[in-house]
């Protein structure tokens, strides 16, 4: 245990005597190697950052490989308004009637569900429910007939729970749901 504190602990004080060796070599110039007999004052310089990477335009793109372009070349010009607008004409510029959004007055109520919904358009909420619908029993069909290209070309009947076909019924496609028939869901 005595042996390895030795180890760690004997090279510090000679390094640190070594470092302030040196440091004091430094500070006062006395190192010929470093500084070639020239001692520069330690004093607090300016140190300028240019930009590291600058736009480059199309037509010189070519030739700044062989040499640099200078600051003023290499700045990407814009356009840039030559005259100020007074806020009244901004104003009247962005709320023109043209520019304003129209206020629509074709809204209806629908009649199923009772949300608001455009006269000549489908209601959304009706839509998305006939959508589901319409995709389990397309599931119920893949369960039965195991893939969509063993569709028969017949009439296809959705019967619901507690319905029977009836005799028209007879030679077209029967697919049962689970569920009780929804409201929206005539039968034909
Ligand atoms: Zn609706």
């Amino acid at each position: 245990m005595a042996a390895l504190v030795m180890v760690v602990c004997s090279p510090l004080p000679r390094f640190r005597a070594l470092f302030q060796r040196c440091w004091g070599r430094l500070d006062r110039g006395l190192w010929p190697g470093v500084f070639r007999g020239q001692c520069p004052a330690w004093e607090p310089a300016l140190a300028v950052q240019g930009p590291a990477l600058l736009p480059q335009g199309i037509n010189d793109a070519g030739e700044s490989s062989t040499k640099a372009p200078s600051l003023l070349e290499s700045i990407l010009w814009m356009a840039a308004p030559k005259k100020r607008r007074t806020i009244e004409v901004n104003r009247c510029r962005r709320r023109h009637p043209n520019k304003l959004i129209e206020v629509k007055r074709n809204i209806d109520v629908c009649p199923e569900c009772g949300n608001l919904k455009q006269k000549h358009v489908l209601c959304g909420y009706c839509y998305a429910k006939v959508k589901a619908e319409t995709r389990l029993i397309r599931m119920e069909i893949h369960k039965k007939e195991e893939g969509p290209f063993n569709a028969p070309t017949v009439e296809t009947v959705v019967l619901y729970e507690g319905e029977k076909p009836t005799e028209e019924d007879k030679g077209k496609r029967i697919i049962e749901r689970a569920r009780k028939r929804p409201s929206w869901f005539v039968q034909n």
